[in-house]
């Protein structure tokens, strides 16, 4: 055949020209000499299509799928292998180059590229929602009748931290930009409700509790008619606490255990295991605190009875026996607790 272009003869043709006079304009892959990549600065988020996904890969990945994404390789090349290198860093412009092997009609070639990758950071829609504190729920942390201790603060922000971490995988909103801490409790302020919800869930898990929602209109869009919501949620955790006392369907019964289903206890008179479910919390009423424990001495002991010191006037009081005090002997100090001016005493 007859090469219209070098007038060789002798060499394999590709269409009307030969082989040489083909690949001599012939280019494997096409990659533009400027790519943008927008990113965010805050969660390296990067914008594609109009759309930003992908949070907290490294940069230089981030040059390397600009790259990649951008070369279009001609359909004639078989085989090839493309090696990807970031020759420089110039400020936010990464100067890459780009070296590709492949065979075209049997016949192996190589070619080399420049190009570069411009990094413009800006601020993604979820950061720039977290930098101005937006938040779609509130919630209220309060104790029933009482304050909240300083060790459940500790622990209840040790569980919206948690719970937020955990949520974060799958939701970009889970974040607390603010905490108010006021005297009645903490507000903690939460970017989405779905996070809220977990988080509150978490707490009633670790102190029981009512949780209540209420919904407060922010603002109304007038082109469509609806409302912007934001959401209180309070839960209130109980006023007794773990080794409290209190009265439920006229039994006293010692705390023993709270989670989010129910409430655990000791008859404190027939020493049997109560199970209360949380949804009936509102019918148990705190008699004492554990606080209010005293201790004595005991005085005598018999099958029958044992006879200890009333602590507020030193008087002498017979109590009934029973199985759990038989290994104490005379002169031991024993834990009691009065409640309507009864004598329990307590392990
Ligand atoms: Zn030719
Ligand atoms: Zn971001």
């Amino acid at each position: 055949m007859f090469c219209p272009e070098c007038g060789s003869t002798d060499k394999e043709m590709v269409g009307d020209i030969c082989i040489d006079c083909f690949l001599k304009d012939f280019q494997m892959i096409e990659i533009p000499k400027r790519i943008e990549v927008q990113i965010c600065s805050h969660c390296n988020a990067k914008l594609e299509e109009g759309k930003w996904s992908e949070e907290n890969i490294p940069e230089e990945e981030i040059i390397y799928r600009a790259l990649e994404r951008n070369i279009q390789i001609a359909d004639e090349v078989e085989n090839e292998i493309i090696n990807l290198e970031i020759d420089q860093m110039r400020g936010t412009i990464a100067n890459c180059f780009v070296e590709v092997v492949g065979e075209v009609h049997g016949t192996q070639i190589e070619e080399t590229h420049d190009s570069e990758v411009k990094i413009l950071k800006t601020v993604c829609p979820t950061c720039s929602k977290l930098q101005a504190g937006y938040y779609e729920a509130v919630i209220q942390l309060r104790a029933d009748k009482r304050e909240i201790k300083s060790e459940e603060y500790a622990k209840a922000d040790e569980v919206v931290e948690r719970t937020l971490i955990k949520q974060s995988k799958s939701d970009k909103l889970a974040y607390c930009p603010q905490i108010a801490k006021l005297k009645e409790g903490y507000d903690y302020y939460i970017g989405s409700l779905k996070s809220a919800r977990k988080v509150v869930e978490a707490l009633k898990e670790e102190f029981g509790g009512i949780i209540k929602e209420s919904p407060r209109l922010i603002s109304e869009d007038k082109s469509t008619g609806k409302g912007l919501y934001r959401i209180w949620i309070s839960i209130r955790i109980p006023e007794f606490e773990i080794d409290d006392f209190v009265r439920y369907e006229n039994k006293i019964i010692q705390i023993k255990g709270i989670d989010k289903n129910r409430v655990v206890g000791e008859d404190i008179t027939t020493k049997k295991k109560q199970n209360i479910p949380m949804k009936h919390i509102e019918d148990i009423e705190l008699v004492k605190k554990s606080s209010e424990i005293e201790t004595t001495t005991i005085i005598s002991k018999s099958p029958k009875i044992i006879q200890i010191l009333d602590p507020s006037d030193y008087s002498a009081v017979d109590l009934e026996m029973k199985d759990e005090f038989a290994n104490y002997n005379i002169g031991d100090e024993i834990k009691l607790i009065k409640i309507d001016d009864y004598i329990y005493l307590v392990n």
